[in-house]
């Protein structure tokens, strides 16, 4: 069956005025002036619950000192995918290096019972074509992204120079040998002519500095560190036995929590959801992979189907277009589609965006309503209902979450008019004055993701030439070539949001990326370089052009609830004194991600690496 619309409310039966009043009224609430400040950093202050690997041993060694071409520091996507590119260009004497025992980053670390996907895996797991893999269902469990992600690890050959369990602490440009140095928790000392940052967005579990956070004698840890010890069960049969005698208490209620509280709800003898903002929760269609329709695909379906989600999530709609994914990321333009194709496809940029603001406002409708119709208690109800407009958070589908609530042990309590959890006490928390003793205290509070840099990165040190410190060059902006590298910062790579294209798989951006770094790389060595760095005039121009064309988006996210999406929701000011609502994409090229790529294509076709200085 072709994907149909979902069935929303009609615009006539959905008071916008009264709405978008409703969103501001609980912006306004959520609010919290202090930011990010809001949070301590577990490293210094909560080791507990962040520090040492709870799924492997780390075994003691002695520290390594040594030369290699390519240092890669992440094990995660965006670095299997840059040695995946490496291996291709036929650069070898690569180390990937990272803090977790085995490859997988996020994958690695979250193994949280009811871990999965909420993308189209099919989109999602890059490679599929060249691994000759298709996942078993089209949103997929954590424990089969983790096993595809190490696969292909070993199928490249990463395994052979990866050093696992090492932390970087430092990292600082040496002119005399021309060469990063790499300071690690194992006192290492890593000489390496090239370095590509593949730390990823979600690698520093985030804490809310809840007031008497410190004193609370019960158990807790972060999702990203589930202790299955003390819960009972593992992640592929997540059975929390243990739980069976203790108060347990979330914290959060964003992507993690949506997909572990039917196991804690249905395993714990109570559960307290704490919960500031409501996720939007629609059901999860999911069916296996079909060997049939597997047996139809050609050869480039993966990009095909990759560039329709592209389009359908991201982009404007066009007459004929077709829902591949059929998910709730596609399901605005799904709808609009269907309309426009009955009356009329608008004319302008303008026009859409109306018509898309009122589609929005008709499916948060319909989400509400559904879960409605799901929650037994009204007062339950009213408290997971979401006011905001779709896609300010990240949306979710799960079929357990709502109905977990219905069960008599489960109990959604709405921290929001205080801003978060009030207070820690020894033995419980405090929520509109009443204490609530609990056993165990689950942060499912999310990552730094848009923090400054060092908190995102957690390494101390940064320096590239002169001693000029990284973090210092971006404090107020960045500045690079291609989001990829800077002027100061010679043979430093980086991947991830900073001045790029968007695409609407973050492997889809790591996998471009490591090809593009990986050529860059190749074609230094070629031509018997042992430093490459883009110009001052080059990296001038491509900001130039980046601001030029970038897609401003920030009448919608200045509106949006707080999250890590919009800074908090707090603005952050530039070196001219301007203040800007800071996005967790940075800045977006804006002709959008195919014209990206093509950018990047084309430059790479000239062959004369225009804007890159080389020298012996
Ligand atoms: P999020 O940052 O999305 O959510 C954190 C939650 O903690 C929010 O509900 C937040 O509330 C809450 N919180 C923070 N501080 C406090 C406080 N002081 N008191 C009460 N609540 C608080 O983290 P997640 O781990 O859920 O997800 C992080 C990201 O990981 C996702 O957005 C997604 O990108 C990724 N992810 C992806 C999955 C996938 O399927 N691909 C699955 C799971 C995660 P508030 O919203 O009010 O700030």
């Amino acid at each position: 069956m072709s994907c149909q619309p979902s069935p929303c409310p009609s615009a006539e039966h959905v008071d916008i005025p009264a709405l978008r009043a409703r969103y501001r009224q609980e912006r306004s609430i959520r609010i919290k002036p202090e930011g990010q400040q809001q949070y301590v950093r577990p490293v210094e202050d909560l080791a507990e619950v962040y520090e040492g690997d709870p799924y492997m041993p780390v075994i003691p060694r002695a520290p390594i000192s040594e030369e290699i071409a390519v240092a890669v520091l992440g094990a995660g996507w965006a670095g299997v995918l840059a040695g995946y590119h490496l291996h291709n260009a036929g650069v070898k004497d690569v180390r990937v290096i990272d803090h977790a025992g085995d490859f997988g980053g996020v994958w690695y670390w979250n193994r949280y019972p009811g871990l999965s996907c909420d993308n189209d895996a099919y989109c999602y797991l890059p490679l599929l074509e060249e691994m000759n893999f298709l996942p078993a269902k089209q949103f997929t469990d954590g424990f089969e992204i983790r096993e595809y992600c190490q696969s292909i690890a070993k199928k490249f050959g990463l395994y052979e120079g990866a050093m696992f369990h090492t932390l970087i602490t430092g990292l600082r440009w040496d002119e005399a040998i021309k060469r990063w140095r790499i300071s690690t928790n194992r006192g290492d000392d890593i000489k390496a002519r090239f370095v590509i940052m593949a730390n990823g967005l979600l690698n520093i579990p985030k804490l809310p500095g809840i007031p008497g956070i410190h004193g609370f004698k019960g158990k807790m840890f972060h999702s990203a560190r589930w202790d299955y010890d003390y819960t009972g069960g593992e992640q592929k049969n997540p059975v929390l036995d243990k739980l069976a005698d203790k108060r347990v208490a979330i914290i959060g209620t964003g992507a993690t929590s949506v997909q572990a509280v039917p196991f804690l709800g249905k395993y714990a003898k109570q559960l307290y959801v704490l919960q500031r903002t409501a996720s939007t929760v629609d059901q999860r269609v999911n069916p296996p992979t079909d060997p049939e329709w597997a047996k139809t695909l050609k050869p480039g379906w993966q990009r095909e189907r990759q560039r329709n989600f592209q389009h359908l999530a991201l982009e404007f709609p066009a007459p004929g277009d077709t829902d591949l994914i059929c998910d709730i990321w596609t399901e605005i333009n799904r709808n609009l589609t269907a309309e426009f194709e009955r009356e009329g496809f608008p004319q302008s940029a303008e026009e859409y965006l109306a018509k898309r603001e009122v589609m929005d406002y008709r499916v948060m409708e319909r989400l509400r309503l559904r879960l409605e119709s799901i929650v037994d208690d009204k007062q339950a109800a009213e408290i997971l209902k979401p006011w905001y407009r779709y896609l300010c958070k990240r949306p979710a589908s799960n079929n357990e979450y709502y109905p977990t609530f219905n069960r008599p042990n489960v109990k959604v309590i709405d921290v929001s008019k205080t801003q978060g959890v009030e207070a820690l006490t020894e033995h419980g928390f405090i929520a509109a004055g009443v204490e609530y003793p609990i056993d165990c205290l689950i942060f499912a509070s999310g990552f730094e993701v848009t923090s400054d840099l060092d908190r995102r990165w957690g390494i101390d040190v940064f320096e590239g030439r002169g001693g000029k410190s990284i973090y210092e060059a971006w404090s107020a902006e960045y500045r690079t070539l291609h989001g990829m590298m800077a002027h100061g910062f010679p043979n430093q790579f980086f991947t991830g949001f900073i001045q790029g294209g968007f695409a609407a798989s973050t492997t889809e951006t790591f996998n471009q990326q490591g090809k593009h770094i990986a050529f860059i790389i190749a074609e230094t060595l070629k031509r018997g370089a042992a430093v490459v760095e883009p110009t001052l005039e080059a990296q001038n121009a491509y900001v130039d052009l980046i601001r030029a064309t970038a897609f401003d988006n920030s009448a919608f996210i200045r509106e949006c609830t707080p999250s890590y999406f919009n800074n908090e929701g707090v603005e952050v000011a530039n070196e001219k004194g301007e203040t800007k609502i800071r996005f967790y994409t940075g800045e977006v090229y804006g002709p959008g991600w195919y014209a990206f790529l093509e950018l990047l294509e084309n430059w790479r076709d000239r062959g004369d690496l225009q804007g890159l200085a080389l020298a012996e």
